[in-house]
């Protein structure tokens, strides 16, 4: 099970934060921090393995 994912960063804030965001999903994304969408920056998009996800305890399937 495989999750589509981009990481933005946020120029104004300096952070980074990834969005669970598939390629026919294009809502607009805005910093976490300061709300502001022009300072943010597509860094990277791609899969990530659910598998990497061991929080422990509860477990989501779907
Ligand atoms: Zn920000």
């Amino acid at each position: 099970m495989k999750q589509l994912f981009h990481v933005y960063e946020c120029e104004n804030c300096v952070i980074t934060f990834a969005v669970e965001q598939g390629l026919e999903d294009q809502t607009v994304v805005c910093c976490p921090v300061c709300l502001m969408q022009e300072e943010i920056r597509d860094v990277v998009s791609g899969e990530m393995d659910m598998k990497m996800t061991r929080a422990g305890g509860t477990s989501q399937v779907g």
